[in-house]
């Protein structure tokens, strides 16, 4: 038996599982099972989570044993362990857990099975650019609806904002296993609202989201430019506020920026507190891959580690990717993972580190855009029509090169205190005004590709 794989010996006892359980056990408690392992006469199983491993413990771990030895013609201890291998079931994907005990007792601890397993507190790296969000996810998760409601997260892709959020949801849920969490993202709502107008039960929608007490709803951006479910969220937010649930959102920039976000959704959401993620410094990065590479096994050198995290800047995604292929690599070729190694598995995964345009170029990119002579940067003329493209230039110089102010100053016939001036109001600009500042964006994003 020693020189079956795991795969196989699962195969063969799940074969003879199926025969034997019902479909519904089946789906809902045994599919979720991966092998990981066998070692010793011990068969080692990957379930989701805490809850399916002591389901399974007290509820299938006998029989399956029995299965095991009258399959294999020989016994085989079975282990149930926790793995981030083994994914939810999708779609019905939470198996509603059953009852754990007879029917008249219902309502038994249910996780949220929606989360994921390892977006625990316990798992995320607390740095500078991350700190305050943390700081205030504990608080909520301490203290739902009384600490800050509804708590924002906002910030860029990758930096965590899902993590921390479904820490709130896991710690909750560890100190009141009686606590209805709902966590989804806003388009899954959009979803499950479209199909409850669908089936005409919207009564039903709303009073399953007006009924929980912590509602963890990702990604609100999502919701721009969409009246109908903004309206729905809206009544959804009063009923949960109202009742004092906790509100938790995330949102890929600060909500005041979103556009086709409706002011009253913007003013509720300001209510409470908003926090913002930045990117990691290095420090930070490498603490995460490390994290990370424990929780996978792996064990890589130090100039391995540094190289991936100068790498990898700031979508933390990106990181758990390459761990798995790296990981892939040791078990295939069996060698040792350096540097160059890296380098050649990860070339499409790292972040492209862009050459900065020059002073000229940006003018001259700038004058394009705004229809004006690459001369009227530098000119001493005044009109509105042309000192507002050179602020833009200017503004754009400073935040996309690594001259200095008077050296920008110098290149637009100017001293560097207008440089500040200019970057100043350009600033100022860029926070009230949509149209401008996709017209900036739009001119800057032609320096990134
Ligand atoms: P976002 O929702 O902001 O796009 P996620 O929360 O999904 O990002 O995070 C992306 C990945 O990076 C996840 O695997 C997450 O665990 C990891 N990650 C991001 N920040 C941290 C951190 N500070 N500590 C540990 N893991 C992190
Ligand atoms: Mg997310």
């Amino acid at each position: 038996m020693e020189n079956q794989n795991a795969e196989s010996v699962w195969a063969q006892i799940h074969g003879r599982l199926q025969k034997i359980l019902a479909d519904d056990v089946q789906t809902r408690w045994i599919s979720v099972i991966k092998p990981l392992n066998i070692n010793d006469g011990k068969l080692q199983l990957g379930v989701p989570n805490d809850f399916y491993l002591l389901w399974l413990n007290e509820n299938y771990l006998p029989l399956m044993q029995r299965v095991a030895a009258e399959t294999l013609a020989q016994p085989i201890a079975i282990e149930f362990l926790v793995s981030s291998t083994a994914a939810l079931p999708q779609e019905t994907a939470s198996p509603e857990p059953a009852p754990a005990e007879p029917p008249k007792k219902r309502s038994a601890p249910r996780p949220v099975p929606a989360l994921n397993a390892d977006f625990t507190f316990e798992n995320f790296v607390v740095g500078p650019s991350n700190s305050l969000a943390h700081a205030a996810c504990a608080a909520v998760a301490q203290r739902p609806a009384h600490a800050y409601n509804p708590l924002l997260i906002y910030g860029g892709s990758g930096l965590g904002k899902t993590h921390l959020m479904q820490a709130i949801g896991h710690q909750v849920f560890d100190s009141s296993k009686t606590a209805r969490i709902c966590y989804l993202s806003a388009e899954a709502f959009l979803n499950e609202y479209i199909e409850s107008l669908k089936n005409n039960c919207p009564t039903d929608f709303r009073r399953r989201y007006r009924s929980i007490d912590v509602l963890l709803l990702d990604d609100v951006h999502f919701l721009a430019g969409k009246p109908g479910i903004q309206e729905e969220f809206f009544h959804t937010f009063n009923a949960l506020f109202d009742s004092r649930k906790q509100i938790v959102l995330t949102c890929d920039r600060p909500v005041a920026e979103v556009q086709g976000l409706e002011p009253r959704l913007v003013s509720r959401f300001a209510w409470g507190l908003g926090v913002e993620i930045l990117p990691p410094d290095l420090e930070t990065r490498i603490a995460i891959l490390r994290k990370k590479a424990a929780h996978h096994n792996l064990q890589l050198p130090q100039d391995v580690v540094l190289f991936i995290a100068e790498k990898i800047r700031t979508d933390m995604r990106k990181i758990e990717g390459a761990l798995t292929r790296i990981a892939l690599y040791i078990s295939l070729s069996q060698q040792r993972i350096t540097v160059p190694t890296v380098e050649n598995l990860l070339r499409d995964t790292f972040e492209k580190v862009v050459p900065k345009p020059s002073i000229e170029t940006i003018q001259r990119t700038v004058a394009e855009t705004f229809d004006l002579r690459p001369a009227d940067m530098t000119s001493k003329r005044r009109p509105q029509s042309v000192a507002l493209p050179r602020q833009v230039a200017m503004y754009l110089c400073r935040s996309l090169t690594d001259h200095s102010l008077s050296a920008i100053g110098d290149a637009f016939g100017r001293n560097h205190a207008t440089v500040i001036h200019a970057c100043r109001l350009v600033e100022e600009r860029l926070q009230r005004d949509p149209g401008f500042r996709e017209t900036v964006e739009s001119i800057r994003s032609r320096f990134s590709t």
